[in-house]
């Protein structure tokens, strides 16, 4: 097997929010949880290789994605995806600007664009701003984001920092004059470029425009759109059958460290319905995760429950300004994690995580290696397959913002009630 599309993402949501498009468009993805050891055989011709470099200083972001690539390209892979949240997190120092940077110059350089857009779910670039539902990135929930607030929506002034000069931007009039058009507009663009989109079809023309670059960026709607202008020019990269949902026995259980906004509306809402355990940073901070671990031993094993450390913004600003924005980032994400292996430890294999850096943790704890992709449960959240320890497991891992309000109980219907 040939890697013909490799593809790097930036945190384990935003590879499976990946993976759910592209496996929807009809390829044939296999995602890798973490740097895949270097004699990994390619499984698939879209490989996904989901990193936890978002956060964190740009260097180690760098060498992480530049090791992604080695194995890509190793196994095959001339054209790459680079795949980042539609709402473009990252801090002034990056990562998506430097990680870009040296993806490029790895593979010889050239021009590369950058298209956060997924209109499916309300992010939209218009002259270079981007936009969530109705509102500019720095006026939506956005702005309150424990780990990367955002704070302006202009892609170009966000980006400029990032790689020490000022990008291009298509935009929007020039993408709506068609595919030639974009590509003839090219050569008179710098490197790096912004583009915009607003609904499905402007991503559709981007990617048929741009298949011939070695490197793309951006999020989801853009990847898996690329992918299908690259299997049309005759890749090999459609599956020829499909992971099917299948039932996974054993208990279940939800776990949250997302205090998106669309997140604390689903944890309000299922908190109501399951037992639910609420866990607080400070407090385990001082005494670790004993109480949360004894609540949840007291659990029946294959009755539904949630733990949560979704919290609202001013909340979590008191808990960043006592331990540090990483201090309580992290005790809460190993909390998770712990729990997490403790749930499999007790019986529990279906899995639904709530949480970019939460589903990095939980997965970590789980040591899974690659994740088979299967059916969506909402744009851009599937239902994901893995072994643990030779157990079959079923993760769904939803991003902080995707989902309806009551997300939680549709993924556990949708796979219980799988034959
Ligand atoms: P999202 O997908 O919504 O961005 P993430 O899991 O990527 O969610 O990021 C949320 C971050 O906030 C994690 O690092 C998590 O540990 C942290 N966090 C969760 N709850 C709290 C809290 N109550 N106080 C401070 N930080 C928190």
């Amino acid at each position: 097997m040939r890697i013909r599309f490799g593809c790097i993402a930036d945190d384990f949501t935003g590879a499976t929010d990946l993976a759910g498009l592209m496996v929807r468009a009809g390829l044939d993805v296999t995602l890798r949880v973490g740097l895949p050891e270097t004699a990994a055989p390619p499984q698939s011709p879209v490989e996904i290789v989901a990193l936890k470099s978002r956060m964190g200083p740009a260097e180690e972001a760098v060498a992480a994605s530049r090791r992604a690539l080695a194995w890509l390209r190793q196994g095959g892979a001339k054209r790459v995806y680079f795949k980042y949240c539609s709402t473009f997190d990252s801090t002034a120092q990056g990562n998506i600007g430097p990680v870009a940077a040296a993806l490029l110059a790895d593979l010889g350089g050239g021009q590369t664009v950058y298209c956060p857009a997924f209109p499916e779910n309300g992010r939209r670039v218009f002259m270079g701003h981007l936009f969530v539902g109705r509102l500019p990135l720095d006026e939506s929930p956005m702005k309150d984001h424990p780990l990367t607030p955002m704070r302006d929506s202009s892609l170009v002034r966000l980006l400029q920092p990032q790689i020490g000069a000022a990008p291009g931007l298509i935009d929007l009039p020039l993408i709506l004059q068609g595919a030639g058009a974009v590509r003839r507009a090219l050569p008179d663009l710098p490197a790096h470029i912004i583009a915009d989109a607003v609904g499905d079809q402007d991503i559709v023309t981007l990617a048929q425009a741009l298949t011939g670059l070695v490197l793309t960026t951006g999020g989801s709607a853009f990847g898996a759109a690329l992918g299908l202008a690259l299997a049309r020019e005759g890749l090999p990269l459609v599956r020829t059958s499909a992971t099917a949902l299948r039932p996974i026995p054993g208990g279940q259980i939800t776990l949250s460290g997302s205090c998106s906004a669309m997140t604390r509306q689903q944890v309000a809402h299922y908190a109501r319905l399951v037992p639910a355990l609420k866990l607080d940073p400070l407090v385990l901070a001082a005494e670790g995760p004993g109480a949360a671990l004894n609540w949840l031993k007291a659990q029946p094993a294959m009755a539904p429950k949630l733990i949560y450390a979704t919290a609202e913004p001013d909340e979590v600003a008191a808990a960043q300004s006592r331990l540090g924005v990483d201090g309580s980032g992290r005790v809460v994400e190993q909390a998770l994690a712990t729990l997490a292996r403790a749930a499999f430890d007790l019986g529990t294999r279906r899995f639904v995580v709530a949480g970019g850096e939460t589903s990095g943790a939980v997965v970590g704890a789980l040591g899974v290696a690659s994740l088979a992709v299967g059916p969506e449960i909402a744009p851009g959240v599937p239902w994901t397959f893995a072994r643990v320890e030779g157990q079959d497991v079923a993760l769904a891992l939803k991003s902080g913002n995707f989902g309806a309000e009551d997300f939680f109980t549709r993924a556990h219907a949708m796979i219980e009630g799988a034959a």
